[in-house]
């Protein structure tokens, strides 16, 4: 579901999309009030380099608060409207805002599958890509969970974990393995504006960038 903008404007082939509690903003428990919104170190640096690239920035969000009760849809818009003003007057933005309301995987009894919608299941990548249309290949996905990469990589996306939020070692983990990673959000954002540049075969990858 998307949360915002009311109209998608689509006007690049490409997107990154971001995962956002571990990955833009602090992922304290279930994060919602707009008071307790606190950006990791160096993200707002990394959406500013985003910014400059020309493809969309779109945030992809499991909300299973919302399912939990532990917040309302409400809620989830204001933290996501006072992000998004916080990041603009850094000089940055974010193109849209997709979430899952739904419980995920591992708070449902066993035999009882997901959504379509909650990482690692695509629906919201999907979503975004037929409201925007964007040619999922030639994207990017970066989160801080193996349920992040795993969705990247289900819809071809080029895909970098952080080493921040869960860095990829949250309950019940996947094995999976990225193609990148990166320290933050910035390191990321430095990596997708070379990997942008190599697309037209101007400067070589960065070898730190590579997993081992
Ligand atoms: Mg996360
Ligand atoms: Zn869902």
């Amino acid at each position: 579901m998307r949360d915002w903008p009311p109209k998608p404007n689509p006007r690049y082939e490409r997107a990154v999309f971001l995962d956002r509690d571990g990955t833009i903003n602090v992922d304290t428990h279930f994060p919602h009030r707009v008071e307790s919104l606190e950006f990791i170190p160096k993200a707002v640096e990394g959406l500013r380099v985003l910014s400059a690239l020309p493809l969309h920035i779109i945030v992809v969000s499991n909300q299973a608060g919302i399912a939990l009760n532990i917040f309302t849809v409400e809620q989830m818009s204001q933290f996501n409207t006072e992000l998004r003003t916080k990041i603009e007057h850094a000089g940055a933005h974010i193109d849209a805002f997709y979430f899952c309301p739904h419980l995920e995987a591992k708070h449902l009894a066993s035999g009882v599958s997901a959504c379509a919608c909650s990482k690692p299941s695509p629906g919201m990548l999907l979503e975004a890509a037929k409201e925007f249309q964007l040619d999922l290949s030639r994207s990017y996905l970066i989160g801080d969970k193996t349920s992040d990469i795993a969705v990247g990589e289900r819809v071809g996306c080029v895909t970098i974990l952080l080493r921040t939020g869960k860095a990829g070692r949250e309950e019940g983990a996947l094995s999976i393995e990225s193609e990148y990673l990166a320290e933050n959000l910035y390191e990321a954002a430095l990596l997708v504006q070379v990997l942008l540049e190599h697309d037209s075969k101007v400067k070589p990858i960065p070898a730190r960038y590579k997993r081992l």
